[in-house]
C-alpha cells in the first residue's frame, strides 16, 4: 500500500486481495460484521452521489484503478476525501471479491447503517407506513422498499427477526431507494402496541381476509399496511391489531402472491388516489 496523498493521507492505492482492510470490508458479508461496525455496501456511481446529497455518511470510497482517469469517478474521490472519507484505488478484482460479483461495479461505498427509532414515527394527514412481518428473504424486502420510494411511502416497520436491510443482496435490490426509504425495527411486542397507538387505519394483508382491497377507504387518514411472513402468513396477535384484513381475489391454481407483489398491489390501491400522472412530484 503506498500513499498517494500524504498531505491527507485518506487516499490509498491497494492492490492486494489479502489486504487487511480489504479483508476487513469483505466481512460486511456478514450481518454481525455489519451491525459491529455499523457499516455496509452499495454499489455504483449514481447511487453513491445520491446518498451522499442525501445526507448519509460515505466511510469509505473504492474505485477500480482502471477508472482513475475518469472526470466522474474523481469529482466524487475529490468530494469524497474532502469530506473526510476514506479513499481506496483497487483493482477490479478487489471490487469483485468485496461484492461477489464477477463483473463489479467500478465505484463502491462503505456508508453508516442508519435505522429509524419508531418513537419518531408521528403519523399524519394520509402518510403511509409497511410494516413487514418477520420478512425472510433480502429480496423482497429489497423490492419492498423500492416499491415504498416509488409509490410514496413514508417508510417500512420491519417486525419481529427479519432479513437485513443492510445486507448487499438487499441494498442492491433497491436500486438505491435504501437511502430514500426509512427504517424502523421494533419486536413483534414493541409493534403491538405501537399499532395499537396508530391514529389512523391499521390494515392487515391476509388469504383469510374478507375485504376486497379496494374497498376500504384509504384517503383522509395515516395507514399502516400490514404484511405477513412470506412462509407462515401473518400471526394471530398482529391480526388482533388490524381493523381490517384485506385480500387480493386470486383465481388459477397459485396459493398466494408473492410477498412483493403483494405489497406493491396493496400498497398502489391505498395510494391510488394521491398518486397520478399529472400531479406534481410524479415523476412520469
Ligand atoms: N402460506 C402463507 C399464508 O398462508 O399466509 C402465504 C404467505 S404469502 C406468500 C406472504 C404474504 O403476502 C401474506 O402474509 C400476505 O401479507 C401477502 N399476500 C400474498 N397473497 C395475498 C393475497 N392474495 N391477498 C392478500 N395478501 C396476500
Amino acid at each position: 500500500m503506498r500513499d498517494e496523498h500524504k498531505k491527507s493521507g485518506r487516499i490509498k492505492e491497494i492492490t492486494s486481495v489479502s489486504n487487511p482492510i480489504i479483508k476487513d470490508i469483505r466481512f460486511l458479508e456478514k450481518k454481525r460484521h455489519r451491525e459491529e461496525t455499523n457499516s455496509f455496501i452499495a454499489e455504483g456511481m449514481k447511487l453513491i452521489i445520491d446518498a451522499i446529497d442525501g445526507g448519509w455518511t460515505l466511510k469509505t470510497l473504492l474505485f477500480a484503478a482502471s477508472h482513475r482517469d475518469n472526470d466522474n469517478v474523481k469529482n466524487l474521490a475529490a468530494r469524497a476525501a474532502a469530506n473526510g472519507s476514506d479513499v481506496l484505488i483497487v483493482p477490479e478484482k478487489v471490487l469483485g471479491s468485496i461484492t461477489r460479483r464477477d463483473n463489479p461495479q467500478m465505484v463502491v461505498g462503505i456508508f453508516e447503517r442508519q435505522l429509524l427509532d419508531a418513537a419518531k414515527i408521528k403519523p399524519e394527514a394520509e402518510d403511509v407506513w409497511i410494516a413487514l412481518d418477520r420478512i425472510r428473504d433480502p429480496g423482497n424486502l429489497g423490492t419492498i422498499m423500492r416499491t415504498a420510494d416509488a409509490a410514496g411511502a413514508k417508510g417500512i416497520i420491519l417486525v419481529g427477526d427479519t432479513t437485513d436491510p443492510f445486507a448487499t443482496e438487499t441494498v442492491r435490490a433497491t436500486m438505491g431507494s435504501i437511502f430514500a426509504i426509512p427504517v424502523a425495527h421494533l419486536s413483534e411486542s414493541e409493534f403491538i402496541t405501537f399499532a395499537k397507538e396508530w391514529n389512523g387505519l391499521v390494515v392487515g394483508t391476509h388469504l383469510a381476509g374478507s375485504v376486497d382491497y379496494r374497498t376500504p377507504q384509504y384517503s383522509g387518514r395515516p395507514i399502516l399496511l400490514i404484511m405477513g411472513n412470506e412462509q407462515s402468513g401473518m400471526p394471530a396477535p398482529l391480526v388482533k391489531v388490524c381493523e381490517q384484513l384485506i385480500r387480493i381475489p386470486q383465481v388459477g391454481r397459485a396459493d398466494s402472491l408473492n410477498l412483493a407483489i403483494a405489497t406493491g398491489v396493496c400498497l398502489y390501491e391505498v395510494r391510488r388516489h394521491a398518486l397520478s400522472l399529472e400531479k406534481r412530484g410524479n415523476r412520469i
